[in-house]
């Protein structure tokens, strides 16, 4: 009956505040408690849908205050209608979100976010990025969100994969699969280890999807992109296997004078 499935919510409502007052959930990334009152923190720990990953407003802040950025390459701009680097030139994707530039505070995250056990992590950021960029992502008609793959060896080593955990949980928030077909067949270089130039050359030809994705809209995503070189590779072996568009999502965008990351 309805009145008992509201009474057992408002009891469970009710329950969950005592648990939180007596054991405020705690922020992921500085393991300060988050206050209960804290609108902005409560806002994107809701749409984490639990108080795992929970994430403060200052933390949220920290990761997530970037500069104003094109929504085709990515790079800083002063108006986004007018960015000098697409200006007569084709772009290496469809369209690309940024969480933020890889500050310090960012660059912690994303480097705890690659070891195991840290799904939690790479879950708060990547509701960061939905929540930041909803509107972009939603007029793009995501059909399937796609990882940036490891090579089968990396990801046996490492014993997760952040973009995997990152592309898992914008797909549940964005209510679309993980197409998990695509995958790294070369035992490429680490691009962080290459010299900017090298970093196409070595990851040139990487790729294949292991079916056809005739006329789809992909949302690829990865935790860092410095070049771009892994996600137009990622991006040409999409576009083979018959998608219509590839949009990226990233949650850090790393100064090509800074050679962090995985490109
Ligand atoms: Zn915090
Ligand atoms: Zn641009």
């Amino acid at each position: 009956m309805a009145w008992i499935d509201r009474l057992q919510r408002e009891g469970a409502r009710w329950a969950g505040r005592g648990i939180d007052l007596l054991f405020p959930p705690r922020c992921i990334l500085c393991h300060e408690d988050i206050v209960a009152a804290d609108p902005i923190a409560s806002a994107n720990n809701q749409a984490a849908e639990a108080c795992r990953g929970a994430v403060c407003t200052a933390c949220i802040r920290a990761v997530s205050t970037d500069v104003m950025r094109c929504l085709r390459c990515g790079e800083a701009v002063s108006d986004t209608s007018d960015c000098r680097r697409c200006r007569g030139r084709p772009c290496d994707w469809d369209g690309i979100v940024v969480l933020a530039g890889y500050s310090d505070r960012l660059r912690e995250a994303v480097l705890k976010a690659k070891h195991p056990a840290s799904e939690d992590i790479s879950a708060a950021l990547a509701t960061l990025l939905v929540r930041k960029h909803r509107v972009a992502i939603t007029g793009w008609n995501i059909e399937a969100v796609v990882p940036v793959p490891m090579h089968w060896r990396r990801r046996a080593l490492r014993r997760t994969s952040a973009a995997d955990e990152l592309a898992r949980r914008m797909a549940l928030l964005l209510h679309v699969p993980v197409w998990a077909g695509l995958r790294r067949h070369k035992a490429t270089r680490m691009q962080n280890e290459l010299p900017i130039e090298e970093r196409r050359e070595n990851v040139c030809a990487a790729f294949r999807a292991q079916r056809r994705l005739d006329g789809k809209c992909i949302l690829l995503v990865d935790d860092v992109v410095t070049t771009g070189a892994t996600l137009a590779a990622c991006r040409r072996a999409l576009v083979a296997a018959g998608a219509q568009a590839v949009f990226v999502a990233v949650v850090a965008k790393a100064d090509r004078s800074v050679a962090q990351g995985d490109d």
